[in-house]
């Protein structure tokens, strides 16, 4: 018999949605230039537009508002960046100094690009979190100044899933004068976004995170916000991401949107119940454990879960020889022998975010996964614990 495959990690991706399958496949062979003004441009030109009217009126946004990007790092990237070069007039010296507000529990594309505006000049402050992953508001208040350009805090966290408050957060940047900014990746299309409610001026998203394409995202600038573009050249995007315009992937992302404004709420009560299902399974079956994350303002489908004395990366191994695909952190930081930055920042131990993994459940996962998953995981923990010197059972 064939082994059981079972996906947990649509925090990292996602498989393709079978009908974002037929879409591409049938969009494959147009390729027009979207910009050209004869019959093959309007074509592609057309779909282009179609995909940003899904996009828009599913955030509650202009389609004008939209602008395609090559990924979800590239939206946050282009943020940060623009601002940090807004300051003074747009010359595109990225030498501007600027003050931004972020958190510690970021993506690696917010914290890099930071630490590349700290490079040259601009002052950042990254906020902490309580042990289940929210920002301290009184501690945003408190960081703002006069020279904060830019507050930027991810609406859902990918490792811990914990939501944050985001219309309370936007007010109190707006009061103190920044633009406010989120990197929404992990949320757009799990939760109900709308960026007019939210107070949002900028905000993120990534196709290959909801069962589109990999290679293309977008980013919400509201309108009246100053731009300049992070990639100058042809005049795409209303002068404001050059490149001709990924057709098959941007179809690719409005199509998976068009999917997830029919599917998102159901399947998140269907998510909740798996993830419930086995988090109790666990805390039945395996004793010394840990969740990290907010207990209720959380993901549906993220559990992220600390076994005393097991170790990350064993229990990767070992359920992946099982058909079992799980993570250790993000996957951008897998390689790494340094614990999640995220859980670090909630407070957890060493040792004890060593021995955590993420499980992030989709569309695709089944209650036989989560029984399959429960099957296996005791006997796995089991094995790595009498191994390890460091697990004496209590
Ligand atoms: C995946 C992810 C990104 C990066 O998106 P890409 O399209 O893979 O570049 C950014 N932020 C968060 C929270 C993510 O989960």
């Amino acid at each position: 018999m064939e082994q059981r495959q079972v996906y947990l990690d649509n925090n990292a991706t996602t498989p393709l949605h079978p009908e974002v399958v037929r879409t591409l496949t049938e969009t494959m062979a147009c390729f027009g230039n979207p910009s050209s003004m004869h019959g093959f441009g309007r074509e592609a030109r057309g779909l282009v537009e179609e995909a940003r009217s899904n996009v828009a009126s599913f955030i509650g946004a202009l389609p004008e508002e939209v602008i395609f990007v090559g990924s979800g790092s590239e939206g946050n990237n282009t943020v940060l960046s623009i601002l940090a070069c807004q300051s003074g007039q747009c010359s595109c010296d990225r030498d501007h100094k600027i003050h931004i507000i972020t958190t510690a529990i970021e993506h690696p594309c917010i914290l890099e690009t930071s630490k590349c505006l700290e490079g040259h000049g601009s002052r950042v402050t990254y906020l902490g979190v309580d042990k289940h992953g929210k920002i301290r508001l009184d501690e945003l208040r408190a960081s703002l100044t006069p020279q904060t350009g830019v507050v930027s805090v991810m609406m859902a966290n990918n490792e811990i899933g914990t939501i944050q408050d985001i219309r309370e957060i936007a007010q109190i940047v707006h009061a103190g004068g920044a633009l406010f900014h989120t990197d929404a990746v992990q949320a757009f299309g799990k939760i109900p976004i709308n960026v007019v409610d939210l107070g949002i001026d900028f905000l993120t998203v990534s196709a290959h995170k909801i069962y589109g394409p990999k290679g293309v995202g977008a980013l919400y600038v509201r309108r009246g916000v100053r731009f300049c573009p992070l990639i100058h050249g042809g005049h795409q995007e209303r002068g404001r991401r050059a490149g001709t315009e990924n057709t098959l992937g941007i179809v690719g992302l409005g199509k998976a949107v068009e999917l997830r404004s029919r599917e998102m709420a159901e399947e998140a009560i269907r998510i909740a119940a798996l993830k419930k299902a086995l988090k109790e399974g666990i805390v039945e079956r395996i004793p010394d454990v840990w969740f990290n994350g907010h207990p209720t303002d959380c993901l549906a489908g993220t559990l992220n879960v600390s076994f005393e004395g097991a170790e990350g990366e064993s229990m990767l191994l070992y359920l992946d020889l099982e058909g079992i695909a799980v993570s250790t952190g993000s996957a951008c930081a897998s390689g790494s022998l340094d614990p999640s930055h995220v859980l670090m920042a909630t407070g957890v131990p060493v040792e004890r975010a060593h021995g955590s993994i993420r499980m992030s459940l989709g569309r695709e996962n089944t209650m036989e996964d989560v029984d399959y998953v429960l099957d296996k995981l005791p006997g796995i923990i089991n094995r790595i614990r009498e191994m390890s010197t460091a697990y004496t059972r209590r």
